[in-house]
């Protein structure tokens, strides 16, 4: 079976490889748990476990699943610029699961993010979550219960997902050739997910972090700070808020544990503890609520210039 490759999930993995061996998968689940922790990866593992025809995963049934090429596999996500599953997507899904699979012991269905289907959605899809064909199963993965409906909640068994420990984190960025810095550097500020860390590696988050802090938080002139988020693409201004919200959370943190223990940018341990004591804890906290209110506007498309310079002049106070 493909799970080992699944790391810190050991009570969600035990719970399904029982279900597998006394072959009681059926109906629908629900995996919730942070981003970046292995519920798609496990949902997948789950669906090539019900379908395979050999002991070690090496079948034509496992391949076509790996290549995304199986009939009866689907792997449904939010799409467009709204970031949702539509009522037409779901359709579609009940549609086929009218049909018999057309090779698999158990089509299964995958819906990533399932809190982004549309109410409209989640209503239509009721019916079919209650009760699924027998050769039929579904999976919701989900970050965020807030944004599903009770009343799909209730249709669901439910598998919780960690938060993975930082050191597990290295562990595994180890393994994939991280040199120790970066795996150091990524477990920390990855906040428990692997995916995360991934993704950080691959934005190159290092230098865009050091450009960002640079040129915002030791600059006095607001303007000018304003200037250094303003300048870069659209699409990243979020994520650079994320940096400079790690930056401030670091302050804090170090406020209150006087440790290095916990702090996502470590390599910059030094510059934290020493700026961390100028600014009152109450002071921080202020600045954080800012720049998570300003992520909220840029996210609602309000004009992020504008924004921007409110949470520049902001941060400036003393
Ligand atoms: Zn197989």
């Amino acid at each position: 079976m493909s799970f080992e490759k699944i790391i810190g999930q050991d009570a969600a993995i035990k719970a399904i490889k029982n279900m597998i061996a006394q072959d009681q998968v059926r109906g629908t689940y629900l995996f919730l748990g942070p981003d970046g922790v292995g519920k798609r990866t496990t949902a997948i593992s789950l669906a090539k476990a019900v379908n395979c025809e050999s002991t070690d995963c090496n079948c034509t049934s496992c391949k076509k699943i790996d290549s995304g090429n199986h009939p009866d596999v689907f792997l449904i996500s939010p799409e467009g610029a709204s970031y949702s599953i539509k009522i037409s997507r779901i359709r579609e899904i009940i549609y086929e699961a009218s049909l018999k699979p057309y090779e698999a012991r158990k089509r299964a269905f995958i819906i990533n993010d399932a809190e982004t289907m549309t109410e409209e959605a989640q209503n239509a899809f009721l019916k079919l979550l209650e009760e699924p064909p027998k050769n039929h199963i579904l999976i919701l993965t989900s970050s965020n219960m807030a944004g599903i409906l009770p009343t799909v909640i209730s249709r669901c068994k439910m598998l919780k997902f960690n938060k993975l420990a930082q050191s597990m984190i290295q562990e595994f960025l180890r393994s994939r050739n991280f040199d120790e810095g970066q795996a150091i550097l990524y477990s920390h500020m990855a906040m428990g997910s692997i995916g995360r860390a991934i993704e950080l590696k691959e934005m190159d988050i290092i230098s865009r972090r050091d450009e960002i802090i640079n040129n915002f938080f030791f600059r006095k002139s607001a303007i000018f700070r304003e200037n250094v988020l303003r300048g870069s693409m659209e699409d990243d201004v979020e994520e650079e808020l994320h940096i400079l919200l790690y930056w401030y959370r670091d302050l804090l943190v170090y406020g209150f544990t006087n440790t290095e223990e916990e702090l996502l940018n470590i390599d910059r341990h030094n510059e934290i503890s020493s700026y961390a004591g100028r600014f009152s804890k109450k002071k921080l906290q202020r600045d954080i609520t800012s720049i998570l209110k300003t992520i909220e506007l840029v996210r609602a498309n309000v004009n992020p210039k504008s924004a921007l310079f409110n949470m520049a002049v902001e941060l400036k106070r003393g």
